[in-house]
């Protein structure tokens, strides 16, 4: 009997999607579930972008496109980086693929080869460790705990980036924490990077539309603009746009790793959908009422939803300043019990708050940080304060 290739034995199906599905079983037997554990935006692209898709249906040649992207559409990416302080990048420095977990999987295609480090903070967003476990890489964890906000020191990257790893791989703002780096942390992660010649960096900012109190969007770019020869930066329509099933990512960074991307795409999926294409641009370089409205509405429910975690006794929550998310150290309920139940971990946390609550979140563990839970707060506006009044009560009931 012939068998699977053995990369396929080190691929995992997502953490975060098996928690959503019991979650969705449970919804299923007729339990009131509420869930907070799916990062998804809950709102949709403006008008305008629907019009353009039609216009374009009208006209369709149905023929193959670019495997580079869209002309519009590397366009208005390359427009909206100039906007964000990031020019003098042209068409050639870019690539777009299927969303940007896909231009991720590409880079690290393109950049490592067998046991090469790719080394990246903890709490990480899942796919991180997924993608470099399937092609084989070493990984060297970076933990930022709560203690330290989840964010990571010039030091770590120093003494990180001594062993010279291939790829150094930062996500600002953060999935699954929130948390932002400011220009002034940037600026001194900035100093370190200059330092280490060999590392490769990829920046993986597709939540940097959605920044609250005035912090700002930084990228070691800015602050250093010679890193530009290392850097690469990923965006994604999914997040801030309302667009996670229209599959669009971008890159831009250095030339030769922008064809590289190109290349793989041409093997893997010869042109980004045309369709998918002329939705990102229309939404990229039409009115951004959306994409602000959202994050204004999302700091709101930061404020709420980590004012009610910073409520329970021995439960403490950084405040994030971005994306969705908020990340409680819950380390506190280890040892105690809920209805009877010991819970010893933060899996056994989120299984019996989503049994016993109707509360789907899910366990730090997923994101390489233990101690924590993920919440996402992309949930309907009503939902959301009974969501958190259930996770207190939860708190409140165990001994
Ligand atoms: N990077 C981060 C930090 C994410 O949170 C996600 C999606 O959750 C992605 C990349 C992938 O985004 P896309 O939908 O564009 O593939």
């Amino acid at each position: 009997m012939p068998k699977l290739a053995q990369r396929m034995s080190r691929a995992k199906p997502s953490a975060i999607m098996l928690i959503a599905e019991k979650a969705r079983q449970l919804k299923a037997e007729g339990r009131d579930i509420i869930s907070f554990s799916i990062g998804v935006p809950n709102f949709l692209p403006g008008p305008h972008v629907y019009q353009a898709v039609r216009d374009w249906l009208d006209k369709d040649s149905g023929q193959y496109g670019s495997n580079r992207g869209s002309k519009p559409l590397l366009d208005a990416f390359l427009e909206h980086m100039k906007g964000s302080g990031m020019d003098g990048y042209t068409a050639e420095n870019c690539a777009v693929a299927v969303g940007a977990k896909h231009i991720l999987y590409n880079l690290a295609e393109a950049l490592l080869d067998d046991g090469d480090e790719i080394a990246f903070p903890t709490p990480y967003w899942t796919s991180y460790l997924d993608i470099a476990e399937i092609l084989g890489a070493k990984v060297k964890l970076l933990p930022c705990p709560p203690e330290q906000h989840y964010k990571l020191t010039p030091a770590q990257l120093d003494e990180a980036l001594a062993s010279k790893p291939k790829i150094f791989l930062f996500n600002n703002p953060s999935n699954p924490t929130g948390m932002v780096y400011t220009k002034d942390e940037i600026a001194a992660l900035a100093e370190v990077l200059v330092k280490h010649p060999d590392t490769w960096i990829i920046t993986d900012d597709i939540y940097n539309r959605m920044v609250f109190d005035g912090v700002g969007y930084h990228n070691f770019v800015h602050v250093r603009p010679e890193l530009r020869e290392r850097v690469i930066f990923v965006d994604s329509m999914s997040k801030t746009y309302g667009m996670p099933g229209w599959r669009i990512g971008m890159m831009a960074g250095p030339k030769d790793v922008a064809k590289a991307v190109v290349t793989l795409n041409s093997n893997h999926i010869t042109n980004i959908p045309e369709v998918a294409s002329v939705a990102a641009a229309a939404a990229l370089s039409g009115p951004q009422d959306v994409p602000t409205e959202k994050c204004a509405e999302f700091a709101q429910r930061r404020d709420l939803v980590v004012d009610a975690l910073n409520s329970i006794e021995g439960v403490e929550c950084p405040r994030p300043q971005g994306a969705f998310y908020a990340f409680p150290d819950i380390s506190c309920a280890f040892g105690k019990s809920h209805n009877g139940k010991r819970l010893e971990n933060d899996v056994d946390v989120c299984t019996a708050l989503l049994e016993a609550k109707g509360v789907a979140c899910v366990p730090g563990s997923a994101f390489g940080e233990p101690r924590g839970l993920r919440i996402s707060y992309t949930c309907p506006a009503e939902q959301l304060e009974p969501g958190m009044q259930r996770i207190r009560e939860f708190f409140a009931e165990l001994s």
